[in-house]
């Protein structure tokens, strides 16, 4: 029998699982090396569309995380130090082999996490080119030298790397999360902790592996996982040579953590929760509409800080608008991420399930009518239907508070000026989306819209390129861009003697 007769089958899932797992770091990543918890502790990782226990993890104490710390402050000035090139050319080499390792990053994605191997697979894209665009920012950092106007100073202004940071993540990006941190502070010359989310600790995990193996010294990068994120971020917060905290998450812990920071007057940067706004103007193309609604509200299973949480639709098109999109829902397979054909998979964990299980009945019980879905689907796993719902009063909870689910409330507006009042009556303004075919108007929401991002006839806007972040109690900072590199940096000034002064030139 010759070679090519032998066929394979191709490993089929739960091999690559035991497989991708097996080579997933579990330890603590403390001054270069992978080790466990000072106090022996661990805590388990579920796979959300099973509820096994797939990895047991190092759990990080107050002593690790004082480790971490000493470790990032000593390797700061020899990090600043190395040529911006070399910073590069490190994120490059990450860039190639997160390409190179795409399948193990989604499947731990989905694993962890439970969304849609595809889904994972465009997060592995998405996430990964933060360290190409970083890599490309790395050497393009440009000071600027002048006279005073007086003529008595010549005046050199650089940026300088900011220092010893700390980045803490949330579980629904798992990878682009961390990259979007890690990539900028890397190229600015930062050293770095990180505390990733404790439900979705391994994709962190096999990532640092990634920087180490692409050359990342020792102590640039530490990573903390634990049961317990106060026992990991509260010492480091108090450490005078901690220079700066990168906080992914929720709006009440990002609150938190700014009055912790406040001690040390720490630089902060905080991307924090969301209620965007979709809004469909009577002169939309409805398709359009539709399918953008369909990105911005079902990607991630609703998990996503730039969710469409609400729908405001003009009542003239509204009919039309809730038939396309209901059939678009009820199609959807609901299921574990790993099977073919699954377009949503499970929420997170039990707690969030029950949280839109009680937005929806609270919506119900104030008039609203369940077009599709409106239950949770029993177990194991913590699944829930696709659900929309019309009628929707503007005081109900699924309206005026973040869902993270897949649920999509529609609310009906007469005029402009009644759609801008309803997306801006929010404590929050990250992402918004408008459908119009005007683009004077689309141009106008934009100037009359307080949120940091807005799509325009489009429902995912998130790219390496653009400058990522919201206003209000959506946070401080911008991440990604040319915006992302100067949240690590700071500015020098170096004020010269005038060149001129003394004895004239002969
Ligand atoms: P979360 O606030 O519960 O947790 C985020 C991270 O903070 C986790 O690593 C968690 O362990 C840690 N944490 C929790 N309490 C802490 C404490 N006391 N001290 C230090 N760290 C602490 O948020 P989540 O549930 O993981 O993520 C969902 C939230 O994140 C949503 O509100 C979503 O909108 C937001 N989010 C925002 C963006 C953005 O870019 N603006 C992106 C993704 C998610």
């Amino acid at each position: 029998m010759s070679n090519t007769d032998l066929i394979l089958d191709p490993p089929t899932i739960r091999e690559r699982t035991g497989d991708v797992l097996a080579r997933t770091p579990t330890g603590l990543l403390i001054d270069g090396t992978w080790r466990d918890s000072s106090d022996g502790g661990t805590f388990p990782v579920e796979n959300p569309a099973t509820g096994e226990v797939i990895a047991t993890m190092a759990s990080a104490t107050r002593r690790d995380s004082q480790a971490a710390m000493d470790a990032a402050a000593e390797a700061q000035e020899s990090w600043a130090r190395t040529s911006s090139r070399s910073r590069s050319e490190i994120l490059r080499r990450a860039f190639d082999l997160v390409q190179d390792r795409a399948d193990d990053l989604a499947l731990l994605m989905t694993l962890e996490m439970g969304k849609p191997l595809p889904e994972a697979l465009g997060e592995v894209k998405y996430g990964g080119e933060f360290l190409r665009w970083f890599s490309e920012e790395a050497v393009r950092d440009y000071g600027r030298y002048s006279e005073a106007p007086e003529g008595d100073l010549r005046m050199l202004v650089s940026r300088k790397p900011v220092g010893p940071c700390l980045l803490i993540t949330p579980w629904n990006f798992p990878l682009a999360m961390a990259t979007r941190k890690i990539a900028p502070a890397v190229a600015a010359g930062c050293t770095m902790v990180l505390k990733p989310a404790r439900l979705t600790p391994l994709t962190s995990q096999y990532f640092a592996q990634i920087m180490i193996d692409a050359g990342l010294p020792a102590g640039v990068l530490n990573v903390v996982s634990s049961a317990s994120a106060s026992a990991v971020s509260e010492p480091i917060l108090a450490d005078p040579r901690l220079r700066k905290v990168s906080f992914t998450g929720s709006t009440p812990v990002g609150k938190h953590l700014m009055k912790l920071a406040t001690d040390n007057v720490l630089r902060t940067s905080m991307e924090l929760g969301g209620n965007g706004p979709l809004i469909v103007f009577e002169d939309a193309d409805i398709d359009k509409a539709v399918a953008g609604a369909m990105a911005a509200k079902m990607r991630n299973m609703g998990e996503a800080c730039t969710a469409a949480n609400r729908l405001l639709v003009h009542e003239s098109v509204a009919d039309e608008f809730v038939a396309k999109l209901a059939a678009k829902m009820s199609a959807l397979t609901v299921g574990d991420g790993t099977d073919e054909g699954t377009d949503v998979g499970p929420l997170i964990e039990a707690r969030a399930r029950d949280a839109v299980e009680e937005f929806v009945l609270d919506a119900v019980r104030q008039g609203a009518t369940v077009v599709v879905g409106g239950s949770r689907i029993d177990g194991p796993g913590y699944f829930f239907q696709p659900t929309l719902l019309t009628h929707v009063p503007r005081n109900a909870r699924v309206v005026r508070e973040e869902i993270f689910g897949p649920v999509a409330p529609v609310v009906t507006f007469s005029t402009e000026d009644e759609a801008v009042e309803l997306a801006n009556s929010t404590e929050y303004g990250l992402a918004s989306y408008v459908f119009t075919e005007n683009i004077s108007r689309g141009l106008r929401i934009g100037d009359r819209i307080e949120f940091g991002l807005l799509g325009l006839n489009v429902g995912v806007i998130s790219n390496a390129a653009a400058p990522f972040g919201g206003v209000k109690q959506s946070g401080i900072g911008r991440e990604g861009g040319a915006e992302g590199i100067a949240e690590y940096t700071t500015i020098q000034y170096i004020g010269i003697e005038n060149p001129w002064a003394g004895p004239p030139p002969r």
